[in-house]
């Protein structure tokens, strides 16, 4: 049974803070370390806890649903797929793609649905860190709107409100939904409480070190920053550091996502098999147009992929198009490969690159029930040989962050 510190000092911790919660003890906290990244505290676990730990991790191992039907090898749980956006234009032109998620989240708690909505936004006390927010009012949700390429622990914020029983919905990353749904199978309040899951497709999680590069490169000194967005007001919208005397620095998504911040992304994250909220009720994503084969970045209003991916995830949406939340239009399932190459790439090698940890380390994390096997035989080989080479390579270090 993997300790807390065999599942943080080889990589496999995706800094959810899911064992926190289910354990329970105060000094099992998330805390940011050296290398930016968050981790629980790495106490000593009683056997008992130590059970917990291995249930409810989603570092460690994932069951997906490729035995039910409608499951797609690439996009998981597939009920229904359309491309959309909030008709509120202040949502659509504040979120990071077309607002969808947080025009749900508005409507759910407006409709009486759920008290509040478990989002992510910036940090009171530093504006590049991620703080966990009970957000209970349109103007809690815009503030929270946008992507933050930057480590979250939001189910460490879950248990007040689970004890509270408070009813609520909860956006996260893929592995926070993921380990949401691991916690569910031994806590009863989850299903009960929290009657939506909202996920948004994730390439990976940069660390703190990504952001204070792209302020660096901004010219922007750490304590010059009063604010600090990363996306929104448009799509894809800029990176924008605003500094204490009201003057602002940007680059484009391009600049800040593709040249710095997809450099600082966590261990866990490149061998992730689900980078598209398998675990979700729903995910969102950027519908991206394409330009010779790749998704085009040139600025235009904002436009969601949007999957639900079980019935009660479709109902939402229906509920969303009836009370005119969202617009959508209908997409093939087929399309979503080419808004979202990367994803494509980061399934079908999760395979060879789980290899190459086990080979490398003699642990790995057990994915079963995500035709990862099937997809990798898809593969070409070569492609697949230099996905394990490089894995391998770096997962030789002493810890892996
Ligand atoms: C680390 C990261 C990687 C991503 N990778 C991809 C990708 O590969 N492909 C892709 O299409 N999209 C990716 N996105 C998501 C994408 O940028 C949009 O968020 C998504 O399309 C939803 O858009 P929206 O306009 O509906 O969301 P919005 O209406 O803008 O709502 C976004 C919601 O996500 C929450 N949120 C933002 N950052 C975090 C965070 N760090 N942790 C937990 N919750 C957060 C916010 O609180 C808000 O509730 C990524 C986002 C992040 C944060």
């Amino acid at each position: 049974m993997p300790s807390l510190s065999h599942i943080v000092d080889n990589g496999l911790c995706t800094g959810c803070g899911a064992c926190t919660a289910a354990i329970g003890r105060p000094d099992l906290a998330m805390a940011m370390t050296d290398q930016g990244y968050l981790r629980p505290a790495p106490v000593e676990l009683a056997a008992a806890e130590q059970r917990v730990l291995e249930a409810v991790c989603p570092g460690v191992g994932l069951q997906g649903k490729a035995s039910e039907p409608g499951y797609h090898p690439l996009w998981g749980p597939v009920v229904s797929v359309a491309t959309g956006y909030a008709t509120d234009p202040a949502v659509r032109y504040r979120g990071s793609s077309g607002g969808v998620l947080t025009a749900l989240a508005i409507g759910l708690v407006a409709s009486g649905e759920v008290e509040f909505v478990l989002t992510n936004g910036a940090a009171a006390d530093d504006p590049i860190n991620n703080a966990t927010r009970a957000a209970a009012t349109r103007d809690d949700l815009m503030a929270t709107a946008g992507s933050r390429y930057a480590p979250s622990s939001p189910l460490a914020a879950i248990e007040p409100h689970l004890a509270a029983g408070r009813r609520f919905a909860f956006i996260g990353k893929p592995c926070d939904i993921a380990g949401l749904a691991r916690m569910a199978r031994r806590d009863p309040r989850i299903d009960a409480q929290i009657p939506f899951r909202l996920a948004f497709f994730c390439a990976g999680v940069p660390s703190r070190q990504g952001t204070l590069a792209v302020l660096q490169a901004l010219g922007v000194a750490h304590e010059d920053c009063a604010s600090f967005q990363y996306r929104g007001d448009g799509w894809p919208g800029l990176a924008r550091a605003r500094r204490h005397d009201g003057s602002e620095a940007s680059m484009d998504y391009n600049s800040s996502w593709g040249t710095i911040l997809n450099r600082h992304l966590q261990f866990r994250c490149k061998i992730c098999p689900d980078g598209t909220g398998e675990f979700a009720d729903l995910s969102c994503a950027d519908a991206w147009y394409g330009k010779d084969g790749y998704p085009d970045f040139a600025e235009r209003d904002g436009r969601s992929l949007i999957v639900a991916r079980t019935a009660r995830g479709r109902a939402l949406l229906e509920r969303a198009l009836d009370k005119g939340w969202i617009a959508t239009e209908p997409l093939a399932v087929g399309e979503i490969a080419r808004m979202q190459p990367y994803q494509v790439q980061r399934k079908s090698n999760a395979f060879a690159r789980i290899a190459a940890v086990l080979l490398a380390r003699g642990t790995r994390p057990r994915f079963r029930g995500m035709k990862l096997f099937g997809l990798a035989l898809s593969e070409s080989k070569v492609g697949q040989l230099r996905n394990a080479w490089g894995t391998w390579r770096r997962s030789r270090g002493k810890t892996l962050n």
